[in-house]
This record gives C-alpha cells, structure tokens and sequence, in this order.
C-alpha cells in the first residue's frame, strides 16, 4: 500500500527479542516474544522508524565475519567502508545511489529539512542543540549538489497552500476540522485506520513534495534545464519520507517530485565517506531563490511548528493586521494532545496539536462521532516531532533522550527568533514564486504541482 514497502525491517540475525522497538510503536506493529526475535507487521506498520531509534541490538563490526557484515551493509544500502555497528531495526538506504548519481554528473538540486540542521552535528562530535545551517550548505555543496535549496522554503510554501484552504473550507468548501499533511506516517495511518475521514486532510503535499515539485517546474526553469534532467534529493530526519516519495500522485507530467530521500545519519555516512570535516565547515548561505525561508517555515521540525507557521499567517490574513506577538506559545510543549482556543476578527478558532500517534485516536472518533467542535488540527507521528524522527543521529541512553529532544527543539526556536522574517507570507522569494510563476495560492498551477489525492494505492 502507497509506495515502497520495507523500508523498515528488523533483522533476525541479530534481534535479541528485547522488545524496546514493541513499547516505543506508536501503532502496535511489532510481534514477537520476549528474547526471539521481533517482526513487524507491514499492514500497520507507518514507517517512521522510532523502533530504528531505540534498538540497541547490534552486530559488531568486529565480532563477525567481514563477508557477512559486508553483505548485510549492501543488503541495507550503506557504504561497505561505513564502520558503524549494524543494529537489529535497520531502514533502506540511499546514500550509495545518491554518491554514484553526484559522481555521474547530473544536475542535481538537494533540499534539507529544518531538524537536519539541529542534529547532525552530533554525527561529528558536536554537542546537542549545535545549530548547523550554514556547515549544512557548505557541506551538501562540497558533496557535488549543483542547487543546495532547502525545504524551509516548500514549509512557507505549505503555509500560503494549507492556510487558504483552511479559510475556504471555513466558508464552507470542505469538511471541518481540516488535518494536516506534512508527516507521511500520520497520513499512512489516517489511510489505514480512519479511510472514512480522509476528506478531512489536506490535499496539499508536504513540504518535501512542494519543494520537489518546484524544483522540477520553476527550478528547472531558472536553470534552463529540462525537469527530467534534474536529479531531486531530500534531506530529511525522517525514513517515512523515504516511502512518501515514492506514492502515486507525488509526481507531475511523468516526472517523480523527489528522486532520493537522504536521512540525516546517510548525509553524515556521505560526508565521512567524502572525508568531509563538517565540524571545520565554514558557514556558508543556501541558494537563492529556493533556499530563502523564514522562521516559521524553521519551526515545522517541532510539533506544533505547522500549527504556530499557520497561526501567524492566519490571524494576518484574517484580521488585517500584524499578529501582537509572534511567538505564540500556547501551541507549544511536548505533552501528546494540546488544544488552544483563540479570537481572529471576533470569530471563535479551535485548534488542536498532536504529537504521537497513539495520541490521535480519540480526537479521530470524536469526529466520525460528530462530537469534534476542533477548526484544525496537526499532528505529527514522532514523540516531539520531527526532531525526534526515526532518521535522526540515535540517542541510545534513555535517560539522555529528553534532554536531546529538548535541545534540539531549543535550536529551532533560537533560529526562528534570529531570522529577520519570521512569517511565511512576508518570505520575499515565496511572494515572488506567486508573482512570476504560480500565479495565486489554490490557483490552477499550485493546485496541479502542489496539491494531490490522500487514499491511492498501487
Ligand atoms: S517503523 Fe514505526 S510503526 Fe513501523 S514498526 Fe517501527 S515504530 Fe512501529
Ligand atoms: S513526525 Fe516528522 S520525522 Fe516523524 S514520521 Fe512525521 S514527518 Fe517523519
């Protein structure tokens, strides 16, 4: 269903059967017994990858035979020189492919999502929360990408998109509340369990599609190339993208949005692989114009980053006038389901932020039972949001977890407050896309490149 299967798999060979990946599943798709091996049932499973996250199940690279632990890199799509331990729960990788396309030459454009840059530096050493954007640029660029833009971008993008839909259907063109569409896992369990409820999502894609799709279209065409000569990366902390890319419907004219989708842990395996020093990177800025993002399009990495990105725009659209203040903390926190209540031009605005989809449930029966009074709501499969995506550099000490989430978290709101544009509406190269290219947000171009149907399956 919807796209490439196994992305997630566990490995028999080396799953202890401790069951750390069964109490960290959102949905309850990991079988097994304790102390045999664990399976995943790929009929639940929404391939976000916490199971990834948590195993500590590994095979050394020096206990068993290199033969095998070569095969076992290949059969993983790593790089067989990586020398990092194998761990039981184990996602595809891409770096490989990726590496041999670059070295072949192809115009490639790569994005990066905005918990890459408050992660990776822990790959080399640095400390948690070190903020790396700009050794982010400099290093996709030593690595060979002809455009390095950034999905910060699409996330603004998504805002003009999503915001406008959200008001039409508050007019009365669609079903309310309306749900988000930026994490892939929620919209892969909305699929699964709640079939029945998925006019109520958003048919805009996610960041990462827009950002792809407009690299084909728009992209392509400052370039003066053809879209089907443009190689698409995404960086991403997430391994349910990895399946996003790859849906029906993710594609315009014949050509797929996104070609390849990196997790934060393969960049650091192409930079190692590279001897690129990313600790001794200068700062360098992502290309224009599709690298150019404000502070809300940074904060979707967070749970309750979409929420608080729609909110700014919303209450300017909405009332006329600038948001009193910007930071609006009320859709803040880490707790799995927050709701807020808020007043734009004398009209009552529910909203609600979840975090964790064993925390979705409820909130989704109040709505097929009529009882859910809620405008709209976000919800992201990760305990923290994309920060704590089953792609990110592995935490293996539990009792260190939290402090990592919240670092990285401070991160992205310390680069939200630092950025000069901090609404996605006011991002003067987003203003220009509608001006030169897209014409107006719902409009015919935006709807046929940014826009899709929920529910297709192959
Ligand atoms: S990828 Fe996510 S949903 Fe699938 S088994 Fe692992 S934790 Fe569960
Ligand atoms: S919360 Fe983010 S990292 Fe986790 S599955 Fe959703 S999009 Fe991926």
């Amino acid at each position: 269903m919807n796209g490439q299967q196994n992305v997630i798999r566990i490995d028999s060979d080396i799953c202890t059967g401790c069951g750390r990946c069964k109490d960290v599943c959102p949905v309850g798709a990991v079988e097994g017994v304790q102390g045999t091996p664990h399976s995943i049932r790929e009929d639940v499973c929404v391939l976000c990858g916490q199971c990834v996250q948590q195993c500590s199940a590994f095979a050394s690279f020096y206990e068993q035979h290199p033969a095998c632990i070569a095969e076992k890199k290949r059969e993983r799509g790593l790089f067989v020189s990586e020398a990092a331990p194998l761990f039981a729960a184990w996602h595809t990788g891409d770096a490989p492919r990726v590496a041999s396309r670059l070295a072949e030459g192809c115009h490639s454009m790569v994005q990066c999502a905005p918990a890459v840059r408050a992660a990776i530096g822990e790959e080399f050493g640095m400390p948690a929360g070190a903020l790396t954007p700009g050794r982010l640029a400099a290093a996709l660029r030593r690595l060979g990408f002809d455009r390095v833009y950034d999905t910060n971008f699409a996330a603004d993008l998504t805002i003009m998109e999503e915001g406008s839909e959200l008001l039409q259907r508050m007019e009365g063109a669609g079903p309310l509340p309306m749900f988000t569409s930026c994490c892939p896992a929620w919209v892969r369990y909305a699929e699964q369990q709640f079939p029945d409820l998925l006019e109520h999502l958003s048919s805009c894609k996610s960041p990462q599609q827009m950002a792809g799709a407009v690299f084909k279209s728009y992209g392509a065409q400052l370039d003066g190339v053809d879209p089907r000569q443009v190689f698409s990366v995404a960086v991403m902390p997430c391994t349910c993208k990895k399946a996003e890319a790859q849906r029906p419907g993710m594609e315009h004219d014949g050509v797929r949005d996104v070609d390849a989708v990196l997790t934060t842990g393969e960049l650091a395996a192409m930079l190692r692989q590279a001897h690129i020093d990313f600790a001794a990177l200068p700062d360098e800025p992502f290309d224009r114009p599709l690298g150019s993002y404000s502070g809300a399009g940074n904060i979707f990495g967070l749970t309750g980053g979409v929420m608080e990105a729609a909110l700014r725009t919303a209450y300017e659209l909405v009332t006329g006038e600038p948001v009193p203040c910007t930071e609006l903390v009320y859709v803040r926190g880490g707790e799995g389901i927050r709701h807020a209540t808020l007043t734009m031009d004398g009209r009552t605005f529910r909203v609600a932020v979840v975090a964790g989809l064993q925390h979705v449930r409820p909130l989704l029966e109040a709505v097929r039972a009529g009882t859910c009074d809620v405008n709209f709501v976000e919800v992201m499969c990760c305990p923290q949001g994309c920060i704590s995506g089953g792609g990110q550099p592995k935490v293996l000490l539990p009792f260190q977890r939290d402090e990592v989430y919240a670092a990285r978290k401070a991160a992205l709101y310390r680069h939200d407050a630092e950025l000069a544009c901090r609404k996605s509406h006011e991002n003067p190269q987003v203003q220009a896309l509608y001006r030169e290219f897209l014409g107006e947000p719902l409009g015919h171009v935006s709807h046929s490149l940014l826009h899709t149907v929920y529910g297709q399956t192959r």
